[in-house]
């Protein structure tokens, strides 16, 4: 495909390492902007699912504080609510495991990092650690 040099405006081929007039670094920028191009097509047609066990808590709904495999005080696990499980989401690259407090943002286009949104993989996952979801329930705020 032949585009314009964003620098020199001369017609040169995309796979170009450099524009011959000018030296501009064509390919990289074509491949970046096929990426950004990517990104938001897949940021634009997220959608609900289903529910995936949460990975925070290992879909029990609590964490422990203690270090190790010490018991310690435990509290509810923020990501999930309580319930061990939270939302599914899938998008043209695959498959994301949303918190239910990121969950509009992130249906919304938004950027969102882990441990809030967490990509799966190209593959839904399969199956629940457990029979059912437990009760969703609020957590308190970080004391
Ligand atoms: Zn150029
Ligand atoms: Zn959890």
């Amino acid at each position: 495909m032949l585009v314009d040099c964003p620098e020199c405006e001369q017609r040169v081929s995309d796979r170009a390492a450099a524009c011959p007039q000018c030296g501009f670094p064509i390919a990289a920028e074509w491949e970046a902007r096929r990426e950004r191009e990517a990104a938001d097509a897949d940021r634009t047609s997220r959608e609900k699912i289903g529910e995936v066990d949460c990975e925070s808590c290992s879909a029990r709904g609590f964490v422990t504080e203690g270090p190790d495999d010490r018991p310690g005080p435990f509290h509810w696990c923020a990501i999930c609510e309580h319930s061990g499980r939270i939302p599914l989401v899938r998008s043209p690259r695959g498959y994301w495991a949303v918190a239910f407090v990121s969950l509009d943002a992130f249906l919304g286009g938004e950027d969102v990092g882990p441990p809030n949104v967490v990509f799966i993989g190209e593959h839904a996952p399969e199956g629940h650690r457990y029979d059912q979801a437990g009760p969703r329930a609020k957590p308190a705020a970080d004391e």
